[in-house]
């Protein structure tokens, strides 16, 4: 599958020198050079990224739920900042924003059940309490019946399934969720004919864990993209623990063809489901923003390098044992989207001989929405974007040593950002793809990208420093992610210091990144 990279166009002015030789030559060449840090100096504004951040995490901004008017508002003040920079939007004209034809799904529970048939008796089970339909694409919105056939865990379905060439009229019954499986399982089910999905989840408190989770609303992206872990085409069911004790009732499953130790092969359960659903659909209105820094070199100018970082929270929820139901969202992610604005108003003074696009998305706490639907209608095509840079969840509040580079295994990106954290005298280390975040739909589409996470140690703090810390500023999606005067700055300076950086090596660079790795989901 890197084939797809292979055949992509060379710059034009690529010279005789072979390619990999003039790219090593460069490197060599940065790597000996003198100062261990660039000479820019003060090139992130750190003020900048504490008055963004302010803005972007205000309560006024609601947590900025997607599609919501919080949220909104957040692209306009990044549209702002944009136009102030005098950095033009990456849209036709010129335009900010790339509107995303998201809808919302209500999902009515009177009209909503399941079914199960055995012989001549029927059971109907209740949406909300025994079961809850699962998030997806706008075609697994829809209902389904068939045979349910137990396939063990997700691990081990594909090796429980092989015997079978069809699914058709079959209802799959997993122990458990997909995961990042869903990648690789989803797609060859639908090929194979399967009617829909039963995710098992007997325990009572996980159960209702997916079902709060999820909520009465289901968002979707109506428009064919490809993402068969969070917009699946298979329509999916979470079964809570009655119905899952129905599905398996008198069925024996061997204690140990769970863990992989004996080769199992799918049961049929000897019972049909039917699903309905009934749910009301509206149009949720909700964009990316998008801007370009034009490259130097007119040659490579129409090749990019982008940047992304999601723009929208989780917006109002569950309120926390203070009463405070705004997910302001501070870390995650106006610390990303600010590093980003740094980050565009430094390449903007200084341009590099490629073009650097800014992308910042919505929808991604509700499944990578908004990035999954650029990758299908790109505003710089996918073959001329050379590589992905993400920032996400993860403002570190002391000056980092160590990175890890999500994706980074897959393509050459990992080892170059390896190299541009070793100038500093950082370590980054790449690793493989999960898809946590926007990154992830570039790698499906084979374009070389690497989600930037910075590590838990920092320079000048010791271990009881270091806890205190994390106690006071690790808030991971929790209402308390939030602005404040005294958040340390050092940390976000470095995290984007090191994107900037690698974007510049990437941008200067004589040749492209490449991919290592097919895509995740098609081997
Ligand atoms: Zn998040």
């Amino acid at each position: 599958m890197t084939e797809s990279s292979a055949r992509r166009p060379r710059p034009a002015h690529a010279g005789r020198v072979p390619a990999s030789a003039r790219a090593a030559g460069a490197l060599l060449a940065a790597l000996s050079a003198p100062c261990p840090a660039p000479a820019r100096g003060q090139e992130i504004d750190t003020l900048a990224i504490r008055a963004h951040t302010y803005f972007l995490t205000h309560d006024l901004l609601a947590g900025r739920g997607t599609g919501t008017a919080g949220e909104a508002l957040a692209a306009t003040y990044i549209v702002s900042e944009l136009r102030r920079m005098g950095i033009p939007g990456a849209g036709p004209g010129g335009s900010y924003l790339q509107p995303v034809p998201l809808k919302e799904a209500r999902i009515d529970d009177d009209g909503t059940a399941v079914v199960l048939v055995e012989d001549v008796r029927e059971r109907a089970f209740r949406s909300g309490e025994h079961f809850v339909w699962n998030t997806g694409g706008r075609s697994a919105l829809r209902d389904f019946a068939g045979q349910a056939l137990f396939a063990g865990t997700a691990a081990l379905a594909q090796g429980a399934l092989a015997g079978r060439a069809s699914l058709d009229g079959q209802v799959l019954v997993v122990l458990g969720t997909l995961g990042e499986h869903a990648a690789e399982l989803v797609p060859d089910w639908i090929r194979r004919g399967a009617e829909g999905l039963v995710l098992l989840v007997p325990d009572p408190r996980d159960f209702a864990l997916h079902a709060r989770s999820r909520g009465p609303a289901r968002l979707f992206v109506d428009a064919p993209v490809d993402d068969p872990v969070w917009q699946s085409d298979l329509p999916t069911l979470i079964a809570g623990p009655a119905l899952a004790a129905a599905l398996l009732a008198g069925t024996t499953i061997p204690p140990d063809a769970l863990d992989g130790r004996r080769p199992f092969a799918a049961l049929p359960l000897g019972r049909a489901l039917r699903a309905t659903i009934r749910a009301e659909v509206r149009d949720v209105a909700a964009a990316n923003v998008a801007a370009l820094v034009p490259g130097r070199d007119p040659a490579r100018r129409p090749e990019v390098v982008a940047y992304t970082a999601h723009y929208d929270h989780l917006g109002t929820s569950t309120p926390d044992e203070r009463g405070d139901s705004i997910y302001n969202g501070f870390s995650d992610n106006a610390a990303g989207v600010a590093m980003l604005l740094a980050i565009a108003d430094a390449l903007r003074r200084d341009p590099p001989a490629r073009s650097a696009l800014f992308l910042f998305f919505t929808g991604e706490e509700r499944g990578l929405l908004g990035s999954s639907y650029y990758v299908s209608a790109p505003l710089v095509p996918l073959e001329r974007t050379v590589a992905v840079i993400n920032l996400d969840a993860g403002a570190p509040p002391a000056p980092p040593r160590r990175w890890r580079v999500a994706g980074g295994t897959l393509s050459t990106l990992g080892e170059l950002a390896a190299r541009t954290a070793a100038r500093f005298g950082w370590t980054a280390e790449p690793s493989g793809a999960r898809p946590n975040s926007d990154y992830w739909p570039f790698l499906r589409r084979g374009v070389p990208a690497a989600f930037l996470i910075p590590g838990q140690e920092w320079d000048g703090v010791s271990r009881e420093e270091r806890e205190r810390l994390r106690q006071r500023w690790d808030r991971y999606h929790q209402p308390d992610d939030e602005w404040a005067a005294d958040f340390p700055w050092a940390g976000l300076e470095r995290y984007a210091r090191l994107a900037l950086e690698l974007g510049r090596v990437v941008a200067e660079a004589p040749d492209r990144p490449r991919m290592l790795e097919p895509p995740p989901g098609t081997r």
